[in-house]
């Protein structure tokens, strides 16, 4: 399998290219030159098998791996998680579901992606007797996995960026407790967007990037994009498909898990409406009612993992949407850049709204909903399931509708006291994460330090 650039400049690569290199030299995100099909009876014969079974066989044709060396990389990959379903569906109501995907060793989705990442990292580095520098920018979640996923892995250094004083407190201890020496937790004096844009600009400085051997694991890496296919497949055949159409409502930030969802689609899942919910920062939500896509600040919320106003899968979306024209995306993005804001073009904007609808939840709703729902069905939401749920309310009544619970209730035991009057407790596996000794750095938002600071602790 091929990959492309969505700014259509940069080389041809393929698949473990795409990962390793995580952003294009373009500056642009790899998709897959196309997009492998499953008919009915292929997706049919997927209910009731193992999730390693069904993750196989949706990830392989993006792949060039021969098919029982993936077979061992996913099984050690999801072997740390604490339920053996992997990724559950509750029921919420009727006609509504719930999928948790916070079973794995950090308690978010993202485990599912970066645990398998640290494999396929690990399989390449030892094939390829090379080093490599991982560096990421987290709202919370994202630095909690990868470091879960990398500590103490030979040839691979890991520097993860997270906003100081903007993450909760479980989150930040779960980044800087690791006591590997490989792994180094740096609170940034700024908000989620400038961690985010200090990891672009290391990697487009070409020369820094090839001396330190610069990777990715956020979400714009797309073996990340490519595990979260897999609980599409999962539980939409658990409920029914391909024989039901099913609806997924997708809490957002980056857009790389609703973005796995339309993959899906696009393989032959046939999924109705794909829903983006957003917190109060709706960049999103206002791009699919206005057709503009325009910065206006970004606040922090009790669901701090979707404080983003940068959606960097977005611009995959806006590659599809545009027909794969790379030239009009980068055009967007210096748009962006420049003008902090573009319009979409009519076309893209009646190809997105074809898959995807939205919606918006307050603090005040955010908080009724995790009351309402532990009061109603006694499932405790985090905030940013309770942001999905609240959202996926409003676009009931067109079949199963699955909601994607994105992180356990112990990630922000404030936020989900203060709306039930419990706190929830954590899983016990994570019991002493309060008692141990933390580590980190506290550096400036200030590119050159940045890298100074990296070169330093590589040496
Ligand atoms: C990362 C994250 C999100 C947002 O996911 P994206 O793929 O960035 O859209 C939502 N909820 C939680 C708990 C997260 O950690």
């Amino acid at each position: 399998m091929r990959y492309v650039s969505t700014r259509g400049q940069a080389p041809d690569l393929d698949f473990e290219g795409a990962m390793l290199a995580g952003l294009a030299r373009d500056g642009g995100l790899y998709v897959p030159e196309e997009i492998p099909q499953f008919d009915a009876g292929e997706i049919a014969a997927l209910a009731g098998l193992p999730y390693e079974e069904i993750a196989l066989r949706v990830m392989l044709p993006f792949t060039d791996m021969e098919e029982g060396h993936l077979r061992g990389l996913v099984e050690a990959a999801y072997a740390g998680f604490e339920h053996d379903a992997r990724a559950p569906l509750v029921q919420l109501g009727p006609d509504h579901f719930l999928l948790e995907l916070f079973h794995g060793p950090t308690l978010a989705f993202k485990d599912f992606a970066m645990q398998l990442i640290g494999q396929l990292f690990q399989d390449a580095m030892k094939r390829r007797g090379e080093r490599i520098t991982i560096v990421g920018a987290t709202s919370g979640d994202t630095g909690s996995a990868a470091i879960e996923a990398f500590r103490g892995l030979d040839n691979v250094e890991c520097f993860i960026l997270y906003p100081h004083g903007r993450v909760s407190e479980v989150q930040r201890r779960q980044m800087t407790t690791a006591s590997e020496a490989n792994v180094h937790a740096l609170a940034v004096d700024g908000d989620f967007d400038d961690c985010q844009a200090a990891v672009k600009a290391l990697f487009n400085d070409h020369s820094f990037r090839d001396r330190v051997g610069l990777t990715a694991v956020n979400s714009i890496n797309w073996a990340r994009v490519l595990a979260q296919v897999v609980y599409y497949f999962s539980s939409a055949v658990s409920l029914g498909a391909p024989a039901r159409r099913v609806s997924f409502t997708v809490p957002t930030g980056n857009f790389g898990d609703v973005f796995a969802g339309w993959i899906a689609k696009r393989m032959g899942l046939p999924v109705d409406r794909l829903v983006v919910a957003t917190n109060r920062n709706d960049i999103l939500h206002r791009t699919f009612e206005t057709g503009e896509h325009r910065k206006n600040g970004v606040s922090p919320t009790i669901s701090p993992s979707m404080d983003i106003e940068v959606s960097s899968n977005f611009e995959r979306a806006l590659f599809m949407a545009y027909d794969r024209n790379g030239q009009a995306v980068a055009r967007l993005m210096d748009e962006l850049r420049d003008e902090g804001g573009f319009p979409i073009s009519q076309g893209a904007l009646e190809a997105l709204r074809e898959d995807y609808a939205s919606g918006r939840a307050s603090e005040a709703e955010t908080a009724e909903t995790i009351r309402a729902m532990h009061a109603a069905t006694g499932e405790t939401l985090c905030p940013h399931s309770a942001v999905g749920v609240k959202v996926a309310r409003e676009h009931l009544g067109r079949g199963p509708m699955i909601t994607l619970a994105t992180a356990h209730p112990a990630k922000f035991p404030d936020a989900v006291e203060a709306a039930t009057g419990a706190r929830p407790p954590l899983p016990p596996h994570m019991a002493d994460l309060f008692e141990r000794p933390e580590r980190m750095t506290r550096v400036e938002n200030d590119l050159d330090a940045l890298k100074k600071l990296i070169e330093e602790r590589l040496t």
